[in-house]
């Protein structure tokens, strides 16, 4: 990197380091998995982010999801300004958040009942409790490679975060907390089916990423996510899709309206937030009864429904809502520009996968197929690091690790998706394939 186009940057990142672990607030900003020092945010509009040394970048990651609209998004930028004038948290009822709930209702028909809370972690963890108390059973399935935030009992295999930090059985986790979590590979039926054999009548539940997108983006196999749930209504295991990313993000319904199927909990985040914190969980009546105080499962939060964070998610929602054709914009441009990038690596004979569905997409630089976590691994993770800091340096900024998912919001252009092309048009021309060379 020349350091000079980065000075401020670099100065920032030595003050982040003597005051946080590692610089930053969540490991993957560290950009550890890249091998490069992050740079640091000053602003951001539209599709376009830019950096405290004024450089600027086209953004294909959206804040890790929730900024589908574009960064300072009118519309929400002035619905936070007007409420931050009658104050920031009650601690009570207010308005705001009746009307995101009853928009959520609206939007996912199977969510009856909806309680906010903080971030995605938060809502997998309480909707993993709720399944317990309902069932009055201890185990859990969670799939290889999904992330369902970093709650102790749902760090087992826990895709890219976790993998790449070679954090295998995270410290700090008590085997007794993940002891009743039992792994299977997605896209994996017969997996799945030994599994629940093997525990007959103590799953509780069955949590997924329908789509998962933490492992890098990966597609479901035809009636996979039928399968499921057939399984565990046969079963009486609580099916828990966790739509934190996918939710509002590949349908104005999500996983469930895309594919078809419904889940008994939706967990949801990112995108409700409209980029402030908030996670959901949401369900059939009978599951969502036990939560406190209608119920015995108790979860609570000082800042849960909080008005600010509430009206930026219920005026990105209502957006959504009011203008379906967005999700038909984000998913042609996803498509062009996919479609482009291949054409480009095939012609260069750079062995490629790349995986899109809705305005999610991730590249990988591997020949196999693509199903489960372990397809993943064998993506070649040098030139995926090549590629990062090519496009990086030339003002385009991805999701830095080789297993996460990239995303595509409303402000992208066509003239981005141009120059994306032409910058990696340029970069395999200067730096040819160079098989596996994985460390
Ligand atoms: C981001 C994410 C989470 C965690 O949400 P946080 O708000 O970061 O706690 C959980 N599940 C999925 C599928 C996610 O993408």
């Amino acid at each position: 990197m020349k350091i000079d186009n980065y000075f401020k940057s670099g100065q920032l990142l030595l003050r982040a380091k003597q005051a946080m672990p590692g610089g930053v607030n969540s490991p993957v900003r560290a950009f550890k998995n890249i091998d490069m020092d992050p740079i640091v945010i000053a602003s951001a509009k539209g599709a376009r982010l830019i950096d405290e040394d004024k450089n600027s970048y086209i953004d294909y990651l959206n804040g890790w999801g929730p900024m589908i609209l574009g960064h300072a998004f009118p519309l929400v930028t002035k619905a936070v300004r007007v409420q931050a004038k009658k104050s920031l948290c009650f601690g009570a009822i207010t308005e705001l958040e009746i009307l995101l709930a009853e928009l959520i209702k609206q939007m996912l028909p199977n969510v009856h009942l909806i309680r906010m809370v903080n971030s995605g972690t938060e809502a997998c963890m309480s909707a993993i409790r709720v399944a317990r108390g309902y069932t009055h059973k201890n185990k859990i399935i969670k799939i290889e490679g999904c992330y369902h935030g970093h709650a102790d009992a749902l760090l087992a295999a826990s895709g890219s975060g976790v993998a790449e930090f070679s954090v295998q059985s995270t410290p700090g986790v008590p085997s007794s907390s993940t002891n009743d979590t039992l792994i299977v590979p997605y896209n994996d039926i017969p997996a799945l089916e030994a599994i629940i054999k093997k525990n007959q009548n103590t799953i509780a539940a069955l949590i997924i990423e329908p789509v998962p997108g933490n492992m890098g983006c990966v597609l479901p196999q035809p009636h996979y996510l039928e399968e499921i749930r057939k399984i565990c209504t046969r079963e009486k295991i609580v099916l828990i899709f966790d739509e934190v990313m996918t939710g509002f993000r590949i349908s104005s319904g999500g996983a469930q309206a895309y594919y078809g199927v419904e889940a008994d909990i939706v967990t949801l985040g990112k995108i409700i937030g409209g980029g402030l914190p908030v996670g959901a969980y949401g369900g059939k009546r009978a599951i969502m009864e036990f939560v406190a105080p209608l119920g015995s499962v108790y979860q609570a939060g000082t800042n849960s429904g909080n008005p600010i964070a509430m009206i930026a998610g219920y005026t990105t929602l209502k957006y959504l809502r009011d203008n379906k054709n967005i999700y038909q914009d984000l998913e042609k441009k996803t498509k062009k520009l996919t479609k482009e990038l291949r054409n480009i690596f095939q012609r260069h004979a750079v062995p490629i996968q790349i995986v899109e569905i809705g305005s999610m997409f991730t590249i990988y630089f591997t020949a196999n197929n693509i199903h489960n976590f372990q397809d993943t691994k064998t993506a070649n993770t040098s030139y995926f690091k090549k590629y990062f800091k090519y496009c990086f340096l030339n003002g385009i900024y991805m999701s830095p690790s080789p297993f996460e998912s990239c995303f595509i919001s409303l402000p992208l252009s066509q003239k981005d998706i141009d120059y994306t092309c032409a910058v990696t048009e340029a970069f395999v021309s200067k730096f040819p394939y160079i098989a596996h060379q994985n460390d």
